[in-house]
């Protein structure tokens, strides 16, 4: 056998263990930008499982503005941030989000895996401690485990736990409590007072990954920040995502003048990667602004949030305590979860089933996601959908 009929051999076993636990994921391929319509290759369906949550990524003003930047700026940023590649559209989206977000700097990341991997291995090494979130987001774990500190993770928004765990851990070292802003699966928003209150108690420092909450909480859509109206000595290191609410790619650190200067110099996932696009930062400058101006785009989701919920109850569907635009429906199993996202996709509608390792073992689901852009004829049709799914569920059991 030749090597690479080898490897594939190994490579096989692992892949067909995964396949028999109805965890195998395969990606769909999209013919029409991210919008409630969406175009597949040979369906046109109604899609409730994007992070547009404002309906921004395919906004015309958007587009125009990313034109206009490729037009300044050409395309790709040309090298990393430290050689060559720091452009004036970066720089002035960085002084636009520190504004946004009222703290002294923001730093940008190519995305938000890259900028928690940055910020955790950058501020923990190994006499430091870690305590995160049982259901914090994938990159925030990979971070923990990369930074060599001592990493513990608490049960789901366990605040006395961590509290506890907190008053018993002796350590000369720093001390990190890190969770999800709106909580990615659940979409169930952080206990962020309590956290708040137990890092100053215990000079711990507190890091919110608010990848969800940015656009959609917060009168001015400034997130879990301003829903809490946490200043920068309270919660000194926040981080958003920019290709979720803001609708382009990316990420962003905010925090002091020192926190920044100290990921520029340590943070190995801004120091060794090619800068965003300027174009994209451009873009984003755009979208910023549509995000904090248009609240009539978080006002009309709420709406939606609350018709969703509502039909849900009334279908006696087993929705999660969630007030955001992440309502999920907990089916179980793998493959049960699977065949109600079939269900759906029969009739027009498409949710992606979200499985382990993503969820925990036996809590598999639906996960629902509703925007701005979505009217509420069409969270009427999902719902009449669901109605029906969830029968010939009820009758197949
Ligand atoms: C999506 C997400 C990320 C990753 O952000 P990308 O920019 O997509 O890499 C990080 N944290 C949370 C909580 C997320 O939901």
């Amino acid at each position: 056998m030749r090597a690479g009929q080898r490897l594939d051999a190994e490579l096989k076993a692992s892949l067909e263990i995964r396949q028999r636990q109805g965890l195998y994921r395969q990606r769909q391929t999209l013919y029409s930008p991210q919008q409630p319509q969406v175009r597949l290759l040979d369906q046109t369906c109604l899609a409730f499982c994007s992070n547009d949550y404002l309906g921004l990524a395919a906004d015309p003003r958007v587009v125009s503005a990313l034109k206009e930047g490729a037009a300044r700026y050409g395309v790709g940023g040309g090298a990393s941030h430290l050689v060559s590649g720091h452009s004036y559209a970066h720089h002035a989206l960085e002084e636009a989000l520190a504004e946004f977000t009222q703290r002294p700097r923001a730093l940008l990341f190519s995305s938000g895996y890259m900028a928690n991997l940055g910020v955790l291995t950058a501020l923990l090494s190994a006499q430091d401690r870690v305590y995160q979130d049982r259901l914090n987001h994938a990159s925030l774990l990979d971070g923990g485990r990369l930074s060599a500190a001592r990493f513990r993770r608490y049960p789901h928004q366990d605040v006395q736990r961590l509290a506890q765990w907190l008053q018993q851990d002796e350590t000369s070292g720093r001390r990190l409590v890190v969770t999800d802003g709106v909580f990615s699966m659940d979409g169930d928003v952080a206990r962020l007072d309590d956290l708040a209150r137990i890092c100053h108690a215990e000079n711990a420092y507190l890091m919110v990954d608010d990848a969800h909450g940015f656009g959609v909480l917060g009168q001015q859509g400034g997130g879990c920040a301003e829903a809490f109206n946490l200043n920068v000595d309270e919660l000194p290191i926040l981080i958003g995502t920019l290709g979720k609410a803001f609708g382009t790619a990316g990420a962003f650190v905010a925090g002091s003048e020192t926190l920044i200067e100290t990921l520029i110099q340590f943070a190995r996932p801004y120091i060794y990667t090619t800068s965003l696009p300027p174009a994209v930062a451009h873009a984003t400058l755009t979208s910023l602004q549509l995000l904090r101006e248009e609240g009539h785009r978080r006002e009309h989701l709420r709406q939606l949030i609350q018709q969703f919920r509502t039909g849900c109850q009334a279908l006696g569907l087993n929705l999660m305590p969630s007030s955001t635009p992440i309502q999920p429906l907990v089916v179980g199993s793998a493959q049960a979860a699977l065949a109600m996202s079939d269900a759906l996709r029969a009739r027009g509608i498409w949710v992606t089933a979200i499985r382990p390792p993503t969820v925990p073992e036996g809590t598999a689901r639906l996960r629902v996601t509703l925007t701005a852009s979505h009217t509420s004829e069409q969270v009427d049709r999902l719902l009449n959908a669901l109605a029906q799914a969830s029968r010939v569920d009820n009758d197949q059991s």
